[in-house]
């Protein structure tokens, strides 16, 4: 990774500099394939990504044609009991999985239980799971639901202030796990480096992607990971709500017994078998029926991710990425990010004490980010649909919301359900 530019140094200090930019990029033909609101600057596609201008029609052919007219019957005609392991091929290059170690289903809380389940049941003997205590709240609490079985494993938690990871492996950890790019800070983690240290004291690594998927290129089989999760609904554009996927490595298939058994993952679901067999391969992590309508809205948004050129669009993140931070630094707020463009995903975190008024004020403007509390302006950056230009007028509204303290506005204060 070291030839790829760290962005914040080398940002460029005019908006012609940003339309050069735009006009020579390779990504920019993209823009074009997703439905983008008049007058809005998106910057929350790491929370909820655009709609592709296609899903639309695949999805009235899902629920008009196949549903509608070819019924049942579709399960076989149209494939749908095939989605699945389908949807978890089209996944696989973009996380550097082997054929057949992907599976697409149920949100990523169920999948992170499966594979924390199944992970600690290839250890047995060692009573201990490892997260870090800065993780997206779910990964604890699965964590700590998995920690709550009869027998189960211990929880121990890395520290926020900086605990290593180092002091709480030993023997007794059957599995550690952490986020690859940090939902709050941005920071990312060096994939290899990390499994390669819990591998050497015997442990097993479960990463979640949800923040790398689609945001940076992942290479699962390269790193030696066991077992990853991720959703499908932040940079992949699969909709609100849409399915996540699961990777098991092939090496762990046969033994794998995740603790959420369904007829989905059976040998031969058909059977109607009393006892449960597990399928072969990464399908055992299958459960229920899976939701068909939303998978049309994840087929066309991989229809896009089919096209994408993994190295060119890390490119492109880490320019628009470094291009925001300096000019935040330039309005002399707190980057929480890394500059070091190896460390960061695909967002800059920024802190400011009303940030969530900030946020506000700025969704008003177009500028549409979100919050993390207590005190963190989150920005996502989707090198798919946004350009530098983008970028540049976002952090200009930005130098105008706190220069003229509109933020303040009474309205601006009330918390709203979702931030
Ligand atoms: C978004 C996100 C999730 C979401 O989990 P769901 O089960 O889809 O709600 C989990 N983990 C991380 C790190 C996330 O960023």
């Amino acid at each position: 990774m070291s030839s790829e530019p760290t962005g914040a140094d080398a940002a460029p200090s005019t908006r012609a500099h940003c339309a050069a930019l735009d006009a020579a990029d390779p990504l920019a033909r993209f823009r074009d394939r997703f439905v983008l609101p008049e007058g809005v600057i998106y910057l929350d596609g790491n929370s909820l990504g655009a709609l592709p201008r296609h899903t639309a029609a695949r999805m009235r052919e899902a629920v008009e044609r196949e549903w509608g007219q070819g019924l049942i019957r579709s399960w076989n005609d149209a494939g749908w009991f095939d989605l699945p392991r389908g949807l978890g091929e089209r996944i696989a290059p973009l996380i550097g999985a082997r054929p057949g170690e992907t599976v697409v289903c149920d949100s990523t809380s169920v999948n992170l239980f499966k594979a924390l389940t199944a992970a600690v049941r290839l250890r047995p003997g060692r009573g201990a799971v490892v997260a870090e205590l800065g993780s997206f709240p779910t990964d604890l609490y699965v964590a700590e639901g998995v920690s709550g079985l009869p027998g189960g494993p211990e929880r121990r938690l890395i520290g926020r202030d900086g605990a290593e990871l180092e002091d709480l492996l030993d023997d007794q950890v059957a599995v550690v796990l952490l986020s690859h790019v940090d939902y709050r800070t941005g920071r990312l983690h060096d994939m290899a480096a990390v499994t390669e240290q819990v591998h050497r004291h015997g442990a097993l690594m479960v990463w979640d992607l949800c923040h790398s998927v689609g945001a940076l290129p992942v290479r699962l089989d390269e790193c030696g990971v066991d077992f990853a999760v991720g959703c499908t609904y932040k940079y992949l554009n699969g909709g609100p709500g849409s399915p996540a996927f699961l990777y098991a490595a092939s090496r762990h298939h046969a033994a794998a017994s995740p603790a959420l058994t369904g007829w989905f993952g059976h040998a031969d679901p058909f059977a109607f078998e009393p006892g449960y067999s597990p399928a072969a391969g990464a399908g055992r992590f299958l459960v229920g029926t899976p939701p068909v309508l939303s998978f049309a809205a994840l087929q066309a948004s991989l229809d896009v991710w089919d096209e994408v050129d993994l190295a060119a669009l890390r490119a492109k993140s880490l320019a628009l990425t470094g291009l925001f931070i300096a000019l935040a630094e330039r309005l002399g707020l707190e980057v929480v990010t890394p500059r070091d463009g190896e460390r960061r995903g695909s967002q800059v975190s920024l802190r400011h004490p009303d940030g969530y008024a900030v946020v506000r004020a700025l969704i008003e403007r177009g500028v549409i980010g979100d919050f993390r509390a207590p005190d963190v302006m989150r920005f996502g950056f989707t090198p798919l649909y946004l350009s530098f230009c983008d970028v540049w007028d976002a952090a200009e509204i930005l130098a105008d919301v706190l220069a003229t303290e509109s933020w303040r506005a009474a309205r601006f204060a009330l918390r709203a359900a979702v931030t």
